[in-house]
């Protein structure tokens, strides 16, 4: 039988999991733990609930920076005017997350430190260059979202470390966009995803990043992709080239979901699906 300890703040928290070691484990929404448990997943001997922190619940964005909180729900996410102006990426995964039920217990703590290939939350941070803030027994640090997600369950995080929040940069004409490709629209989970985020600059793209999900043990950056759109008016040519270069940068797997193949020529297309749902015109 698990114990269950219930701290009011993350250095609570903190000192509960260094005192108790690999026998704790954290739980925010449950919503991940919950179904691994039901698949049949050995339950630690003490539990670690999130759910009294008052801490980590606040989206804020101030001097240009942008600050989420562990625990925010993506309910809470889907609904912040906020997130839609600075990250409209992470904003629209949001929205399309899970059901209501869901967005309303998940945390974006949860959904990273999960750190499923499938995890929507992942590619929007990607494309923002995140940084995942960890405070642990012997004090806060600082890691960039790619060095923190290692593979398929597996993080950067120490035993006794949480996830309390997530910075990015708010950089002023910066539009970004999600797109993630499903069996349906909604209560599905992610066979390929896309993330973008550039400027345009009289038609030219600027600063571009693109990433994939769910097509690799975590996300992957196109660089490939990237380059080929970086200082261009996106035309019908290059955007081929770079359907071409993200469907060679994705490494995916035949599972229950979907083929490999299948996979891989979506990864292409959501090029050509990005731009549009960015409003670019290609041409
Ligand atoms: C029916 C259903 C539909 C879903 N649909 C989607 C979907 O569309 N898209 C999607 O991306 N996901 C989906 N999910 C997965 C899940 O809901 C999300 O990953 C959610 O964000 C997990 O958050 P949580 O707070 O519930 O995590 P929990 O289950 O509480 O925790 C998940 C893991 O993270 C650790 N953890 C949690 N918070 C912290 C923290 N602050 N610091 C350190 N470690 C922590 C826990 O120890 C655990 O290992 C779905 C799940 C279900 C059951």
């Amino acid at each position: 039988m698990s114990r269950i300890l219930r701290p009011a703040s993350f250095s609570q928290a903190v000192a509960m999991l260094a005192e108790h070691g690999q026998a704790a484990r954290p739980i925010a929404g449950g919503t991940d733990t919950l179904t691994r448990l039901n698949a049949g997943a050995a339950p630690p001997s003490l539990w670690v609930d999130l759910s009294a922190v008052r801490q980590g619940r606040d989206i804020r964005v101030q001097d240009g920076a942008l600050r989420i909180g562990a625990l925010v729900s993506f309910q809470d996410m889907a609904g912040s005017a906020a997130l839609a102006a600075a990250l409209p990426a992470l904003h629209q995964a949001a929205n399309i997350m899970g059901s209501l039920q869901i967005r309303t217990r998940g945390t974006l703590g949860g959904n990273l430190c999960n750190a499923s290939p499938a995890g929507d939350a992942i590619p929007p941070l990607v494309v923002a260059d995140a940084l995942v803030e960890l405070l642990g027994s012997t004090g806060s640090r600082m890691l960039s979202i790619q060095d923190f997600l290692l593979g398929p369950g597996q993080t950067a995080r120490r035993p006794d470390e949480l996830l309390v929040a997530v910075h990015c940069a708010v950089v002023p004409g910066t539009v970004s966009a999600f797109v993630r490709v499903g069996a349906r629209a909604h209560h599905v989970i992610t066979k390929a995803s896309a993330a973008m985020a550039c400027r345009v600059d009289r038609g030219i793209l600027r600063d571009v990043r693109f990433a994939l999900g769910s097509v690799g043990p975590t996300v992957i950056r196109a660089p490939r992709v990237e380059a080929l759109l970086e200082g261009h008016t996106p035309t019908a040519q290059r955007v081929a080239q770079a359907a071409l270069a993200s469907a060679a940068a994705a490494r995916p797997i035949d599972d229950v979901r979907s083929t490999a193949a299948y996979r891989r020529e979506v990864c292409g297309e959501l090029v050509g699906i990005m731009l549009e749902k960015l409003g670019l015109q290609v041409g």
